[in-house]
């Protein structure tokens, strides 16, 4: 283990509490404890003490937990004084840390070193702050899942599947006198496309679990009076379905937080976008535009008695990616005489007694991947995603070249090699040291 300096931070949000608690990680910290509370209490032992300063004065009174290394959530000792959760209190008690030897501990610091020194891997680590930050209940469990290591297990499995395929090309590379049955039977065909299929299931899997970290964001775009009111109000019927808004986001007039299937959206009715030059209102309407700039799913809203685009509409809908799922919402089905149905990207409904607005839901769903369900998924990242989608684009490339004529064994070798790094990046490792145990501790090379 790195010999590293001892780090000491507050570890309950600020402001005051029940209890707050001062978290110290670092190599030895005995004489630091014993400097505050005057001994070392037993490992892992709730212990009452007096947390004392210099002078011996009483800061506070609390529990004092010691976590001998290694055995703690950075690898390192860790101490934990929880006491009164006043921010001046914790401040003195953090103060006489430092005055011990410590030193304030940067953000993240203390799952930086549960990461170096192997208690976590990065997508572990990543997960530790996405469980903090996340915005619905769905997300919560999803974060506890890549915690507990399900997504890095997906990924270690697609890692071995790959070793493995590694072990025999670059046997094949270095061996060529010894045809190997693997490559010439045709085998590594059958695997790369087996291993395809994999990265993909794992890829769906993570987009999913992107998104509901990311959440969505949906415009709302249709002339007055097609109903984007009564709609948006349809889609946020239910008081249990509004999510609270991301810290340091505030909450815009034109913009709604809903959430579908676990999945937080940010609804933007660009109603608000046709709004008067008011100085006042700009910087509200520069970030809608931010906001549409950046949507996932536009919902184009028409009168279902009519379908023709205004040029307003049409002038929103070039400030949005060509590629971005566009959804047309018929409304006022009712008015139409037709009954709430939907058809590939097309839905008609009733905004204002909410029928059909179930399918819009569903099809919003489907256009982003999501309708695969995000119950049972692990929560992930976008550089998760692109990891993957990387990873799966060079093993497709490696199928390429096992399938002409004349495989192509070092491209084939070359590209499972960067699928292989693409996929260590999402845990955070990648050692060449290992492929090479595998292939010799595999094979025997004697023969
Ligand atoms: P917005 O201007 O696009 O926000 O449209 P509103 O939501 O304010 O709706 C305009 C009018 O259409 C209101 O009188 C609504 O009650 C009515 N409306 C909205 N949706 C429906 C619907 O599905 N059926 C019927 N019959 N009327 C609707």
């Amino acid at each position: 283990m790195p010999v590293t300096d001892t780090i000491a931070a507050i570890a309950t949000p600020p402001g005051r509490g029940g209890i707050g608690i001062v978290r110290v990680s670092g190599g030895d910290l005995r004489a630091l404890i014993e400097g505050i509370v005057g001994r070392v209490p037993a490992p892992r032992l709730a212990t009452l003490a007096t947390f004392r300063d210099g002078s011996g004065a009483a800061l506070d009174a609390g529990l004092v937990l010691h976590f001998p290394a290694p055995h703690s959530y950075t690898g390192e000792a860790v101490v934990e004084f929880q006491g009164h959760g006043g921010p001046a209190v914790l401040r003195l008690v953090l103060a006489r840390c430092v005055e011990l030897g410590a030193r304030l501990a940067a953000p993240g610091e203390f799952t930086q070193r549960a990461f170096l020194n192997g208690r976590l891997d990065l997508a572990q680590a990543e997960a530790v702050a996405d469980l903090i930050d996340a915005a619905t209940a769905t997300a919560a469990r999803a974060a506890a899942r890549s915690l507990a290591g399900e997504f890095s297990r997906e990924v270690h499995a697609l890692v071995a599947a790959l070793v493995e395929l590694r072990m025999y090309t670059e046997a094949t590379l270095d061996f060529p006198e010894e045809e190997i049955e693997f490559l010439a039977a045709g085998n590594v065909v059958v695997r790369l496309t087996a291993l395809t299929a994999q990265v993909e299931g794992v890829l769906a899997q993570a987009r999913a679990g992107a998104l509901l970290r990311d959440g969505l964001t949906v415009v709302l775009v249709g002339r007055p009076n097609v109903g984007k009111s009564s709609l948006l109000n349809a889609l946020t019927r239910e008081e249990a379905a509004i999510v609270t808004p991301v810290p340091g986001t505030t909450r815009d007039p034109v913009e709604r937080r809903v959430e579908i299937a676990g999945i937080a959206l940010t609804v933007i009715d660009t109603a608000g976008l046709r709004a008067t030059d008011d100085p006042v209102e700009r910087i509200g309407i520069e970030r809608t535009w931010a906001a549409v700039g950046r949507a996932d799913v536009v919902l184009l809203i028409t009168d279902a008695r009519e379908a023709a685009l205004h040029a307003e509409d049409a002038a929103i809908l070039t400030r949005i990616a060509e590629d971005v799922p566009r959804i047309l919402v018929h409304n006022k089905a009712d008015l139409a005489g037709i009954a709430p149905h939907a058809e590939a990207r097309e839905v008609w409904l009733c905004a204002r007694d909410g029928s059909g607005v179930a399918l819009l839901e569903q099809a919003v769903l489907d256009v982003v991947g999501a309708s695969a369900g995000t119950e049972d998924t692990y929560l992930a990242r976008e550089r998760h995603v692109v990891a993957l989608a990387q990873a799966g684009a060079h093993v497709h490339a490696a199928l390429r070249h096992a399938t002409g004529t004349a495989p192509a064994v070092e491209l084939i070798a070359e590209e499972l090699r960067r699928a292989q790094q693409a996929l260590s990046s999402i845990t955070g490792e990648f050692t060449s040291d290992d492929l090479l145990g595998v292939i010799f501790g595999r094979f025997c090379i004697g023969k």
